[in-house]
């Protein structure tokens, strides 16, 4: 049953500058009240009433998960960079002189990933598509204008360099209008990946307007939403005065024989442990969603076995489908969330081992790559030498996909631009954006691709 409840709680964001009116902002340590302030400048801070209230454990702040994941601390910056911003706050620099450091810190964090800028963007007669990505041939991303923010900001996230310097919102009926004239010139597009930002934070009306245009496409079978919503705000799809009107819509998209799947980024159980949240996922079901649940994996947050298996099984409780388990790179504290492949694989097949098969739809860890969605199947030995063992999941190139390969083990590697081929037949595997064409191997002797070819890449940019 669809339940929408009698009162209506109301979304209010905390940020920097409201921060003192949260009831436990008092209770928390000074020196951690300070890092807040500090860390706020550079990284983007954002949570809300319902986060603070009933996902975090304040009884064991600082170490609490949610926490971590929406409270800037200090170790997110460097020593030096701390000092410098610590400095300007004291003697209350003037507005200019905080903003130059704080840019040019941000600079250094580079949040910007490898290639997305430059090599996956779609054109539509010889014009760029700028709210677009267009990377694996059967699924376009789109960024619409109007939801790039979020309920609530994740201290790890990539996408942040967009919160601090939102461009201008564009017509949400023009941009459908260009998605739409692409989609029809690219049958071979069967899903939409509708992301952000979070998409859920649009109003549903507006949401309408970039749904609406897509029913009519027929080569497109799947209209996926990424969204934290379900976590940081469920009462999107519970109690908010258009609640109705959004499951409304998604109720019609299955009718019409779209599959609507809401991308649902969990991070953490507790995000499913308030009957708001577990209300959401049985309300998005009975409209004819599917949920599925993919995440990170991040040092601080859920850098243990048993918080995923508990997290994946509580989902499939609910219906909800476990999908990826990420390895993070492209984050500006990066030092302090990111661990060891090997790590995250321990982490990945420990949790797995404790769930059913129902759970085991979940694929992981998974990096996406400047060439692809890498997956550490994990460590083995080959002629005595130790080895990763990858493969790839999604791949500029299909013809990559699913074929094993193999890199030299290496305890401290972190990402995929850290591993070595561990083999000449590996290499046509390790692709960066400034490669030339890589050299042909024999189809007839070895299972590994034939890399001469010229890479189809052009044609979807
Ligand atoms: C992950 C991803 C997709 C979707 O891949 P699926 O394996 O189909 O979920 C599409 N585009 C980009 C750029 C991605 O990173
Ligand atoms: S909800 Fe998603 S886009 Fe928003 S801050 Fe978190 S990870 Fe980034």
């Amino acid at each position: 049953m669809i339940q929408h409840a009698q009162e209506q709680p109301r979304y209010r964001a905390i940020t920097r500058s409201n921060i003192n009116q949260l009831p436990q902002w008092e209770t928390m340590d000074s020196d951690l009240r300070r890092a807040v302030e500090v860390v706020s400048l550079v990284l983007p801070f954002r949570t809300n009433a319902y986060v603070a209230g009933e996902l975090i454990d304040w009884s064991r702040v600082p170490e609490d998960p949610m926490f971590q994941l929406t409270f800037p601390q200090r170790e997110m910056l460097t020593d030096e960079h701390y000092d410098e911003v610590a400095r300007l706050v004291d003697r209350d620099a003037p507005k200019p002189e905080i903003d130059e450091a704080v840019n040019r810190i941000r600079l250094d964090l580079n949040p910007h990933p490898a290639g997305q800028m430059t090599h996956n963007v779609p054109t539509l007669a010889g014009d760029d598509l700028d709210g677009m990505q267009h990377k694996y041939r059967e699924t376009v991303l789109f960024f619409p204008s109007h939801g790039q923010t979020c309920h609530a900001y994740c201290t790890f996230c990539f996408r942040w360099a967009q919160f601090v310097g939102m461009e201008g919102l564009k017509f949400a009926s023009s941009e459908a209008d260009t998605l739409v004239r692409y989609l029809r010139k690219h049958p071979e597009v069967s899903d939409v990946l509708i992301t952000g930002g979070d998409p859920m934070i649009m109003k549903s009306k507006i949401m309408r307007q970039y749904i609406e245009p897509l029913l009519d496409v027929e080569t497109i079978t799947s209209i996926r939403i990424g969204s934290k919503a379900p976590a940081y705000w469920p009462q999107r799809f519970v109690t908010d005065k258009d609640a109705g009107d959004l499951l409304a819509l998604i109720e019609q998209a299955s009718e019409r024989g779209k599959n609507v799947a809401i991308m649902g980024h969990y991070s953490h159980p507790v995000e499913l442990s308030t009957d708001v949240a577990r209300q959401a996922v049985l309300n998005l079901r009975s409209a004819g969603a599917t949920v599925r649940m993919q995440s990170p994996v991040l040092r601080h947050i859920n850098d243990n076995a048993k918080t995923w298996a508990d997290l994946w099984r509580t989902g499939v409780g609910l219906g909800a489908v476990p999908y990826y388990m990420f390895v993070e790179r492209d984050t500006g504290a990066r030092r302090y969330f990111e661990m060891p492949l090997v790590r995250c694989w321990n982490i990945f097949r420990n949790a797995y081992q404790q769930v059913s098969g129902l759970a085991r739809t979940v694929r992981g860890p998974s990096m996406s790559a400047f060439p692809g969605k890498c997956h550490v199947l994990g460590v083995t030995e080959i002629g005595g030498k130790q080895a990763f063992a990858l493969e790839f999941l999604q791949a500029r190139e299909p013809d990559l996909v699913r074929r094993p390969f193999f890199a030299k083990y290496d305890p401290k590697a972190t990402w995929y631009d850290q591993l070595e081929p561990f083999s000449e037949a590996d290499r046509p595997f390790f692709i960066k954006p400034s490669d030339a064409p890589t050299p042909t191997i024999d189809l007839t002797v070895d299972n590994r691709p034939a890399a001469a070819r010229k890479s189809r890449e052009s044609s979807w940019l």
